[in-house]
């Protein structure tokens, strides 16, 4: 185990980029060969959405160094609560309960980037792509990109997570956050299986249904069960489902990056 985790100490964010280019590709054959949207233009649609991978490059690099000060800081002054629970020399519950922590974590921040309008104005960006597949990932502003970091951050602060668990929960949302944008949808049975514990694309698909109440489903990141837990847990059939948002469905709305970044600007804005 102690190997293992000086690996992800040294390797971390190195495993994360292949994995994350390795499985981007994956996923792209995949709707290739069995997705469910085919009428769209996917290189289009995948360059628009690509071009948030630069505009996040400054926010990442910056909160990068907050992260590594902030846990240099808890891990010296044993702060946070994950310092005093029971079992805390064991490293699978060190993990499992950073893993549950920071997820509850994603799910608050997901629910108030809804809630708050001048956060929505940020996150509508993410929800104003009328196709959804695995190019959908990027599609993030750096305005949210920074606050979901902040966010992060928050609870990596009051928990006083550790570097390599926090390290092998992003490996692991590598994964899940390709697997929920993906153009594909599991089997219905299978789905009722998974979707029991954890977020899945079909699921995620409800979430970015164009209108309400089905925007509001669904947010969680790895695991369904807070949805479940909060009430906030829905489905729809999904042939019904329409992807978007409705205050932002016209192409001059969200058909390409400049008027995306403009969005959260833009002094006429209402929910
Ligand atoms: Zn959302
Ligand atoms: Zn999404």
């Amino acid at each position: 185990m102690e190997k293992f985790q000086q690996f992800i100490l040294g390797y971390g964010p190195q495993v994360q980029l292949f994995l994350f280019a390795g499985l981007f590709f994956l996923s792209w054959n995949i709707e290739n060969i069995a997705g469910v949207l085919f009428n769209y233009k996917k290189w289009k649609h995948a360059f628009i959405n690509a071009q948030f991978i630069f505009t996040n490059i400054p926010g990442q690099l910056l909160l990068g160094m907050a992260f590594a000060k902030t846990i240099e800081w808890t891990s010296l002054h044993h702060f946070g609560f994950l310092n005093h629970l029971p079992l805390k020399h064991s490293s699978f519950f060190i993990f499992i309960t950073t893993f549950v922590f920071l997820d509850l974590g994603e799910y608050i921040y997901h629910l108030i980037m809804h809630k708050v309008k001048r956060l929505w104005m940020f996150h509508v960006v993410h929800h104003s792509d009328t196709v959804v597949d695995v190019s959908t990932t990027l599609r993030e502003h750096p305005g949210e990109n920074i606050i979901r970091l902040s966010f992060t951050l928050l609870w990596v602060f009051l928990s006083g997570a550790v570097f390599w668990a926090i390290l092998l929960r992003q490996i692991i949302q590598v994964f899940t956050t390709l697997f929920a944008h993906i153009n594909y949808r599991l089997p219905e049975r299978l789905d009722r299986i998974i979707g029991w514990i954890f977020i899945t694309p079909n699921l995620h698909q409800v979430h970015h249904h164009y209108k309400q109440p089905y925007t509001d489903s669904n947010f969680g990141d790895v695991l369904s069960i807070w949805d479940r837990l909060f009430g906030t847990f829905k489905r729809m059939p999904l042939e019904d489902l329409i992807f978007g948002i409705d205050t932002h469905m016209q192409k001059e709305d969200n058909g390409n990056f400049k008027t995306l970044f403009k969005i959260p600007f833009n002094k006429n804005w209402q929910k």
